[in-house]
């Protein structure tokens, strides 16, 4: 894998979107895994569409975005000449954006409590349109942060298929900032399995490479594509 550092693996776009594909090529190949069976979701919050357009150029088509209505104000006029673009929400969610996230995403990986549920289930109802839904678990139990409790997390996936009739994708975690990511990820893989889920989110920049050796199949890869925030 001479390409593999061919590029530096932070800095900008699109050489640093190479060294990021690189490392994933490498870790899948270490992990005995298809490489298609993880998709890179370029995490461009904060950028606009002149830092952006350059990694769609480079090939990149799935982005996400942490807030709806940053998203809306900049993505409708790169979908509307980059039809192939998926979207994914992987910030916090709130009800009263329901609608306009339904609308604008193909993914939301933040469904974390019944008024979500209840939102999403009305929207995908009403628009008749189906985003891939993530239920976060937050692995961490920290107050602060978003996200279904582990011990939580059986009972409310049962709720978001019996109560609010959603189909559940996968998982997705934030592991703390200052703890080894691994048995983070780990905890989230055991979760899903489990309750036969395939689709694990998980891994940023600085740790996507564990996360798809524990069974990723997103990462949301930020500051090493775009840049430091
Ligand atoms: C910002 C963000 C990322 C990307 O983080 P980097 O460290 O810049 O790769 C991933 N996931 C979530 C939920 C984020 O908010």
């Amino acid at each position: 894998m001479t390409e593999a550092n061919a590029a530096p693996v932070t800095g900008h776009s699109p050489n640093a979107l190479a060294a990021v594909e690189a490392e994933i090529a490498r870790a899948c190949k270490d992990a005995r895994r298809d490489r298609a069976s993880v998709t890179l979701i370029a995490v461009s919050k904060t950028f606009d569409a002149d830092a952006i357009t350059p990694v769609i150029a480079a090939g990149q088509r799935v982005f996400g975005e942490n807030r709806v209505q940053e998203a809306k104000g900049k993505w409708p006029a790169l979908t509307s000449v980059y039809p192939d673009i998926a979207l994914h929400l992987i910030g916090p969610l709130q009800s009263n954006k329901a609608k306009e996230a339904v609308a604008l995403f193909d993914a939301i990986h933040s469904v974390d409590r019944p008024s979500i549920c209840q939102a999403l289930a009305k929207e995908i109802e009403s628009q008749k349109k189906h985003p891939q839904l993530f239920v976060q678990i937050n692995t961490g139990e920290e107050p602060q942060k978003a996200g279904v409790a582990p011990g939580e997390a059986d009972a409310f996936l049962a709720s978001c298929r019996d109560t609010y009739g959603l189909t559940i994708s996968g998982l997705m975690c934030i592991p703390p900032v200052d703890e080894p990511p691994a048995a983070h990820f780990a905890l989230t893989a055991k979760i899903a399995a489990r309750n036969g889920l395939t689709n694990l989110s998980m891994g940023m920049s600085a740790d996507f490479a564990t996360a798809i050796m524990l069974g990723a199949t997103h990462v949301r890869v930020g500051s090493a594509i775009f840049g430091h925030r």
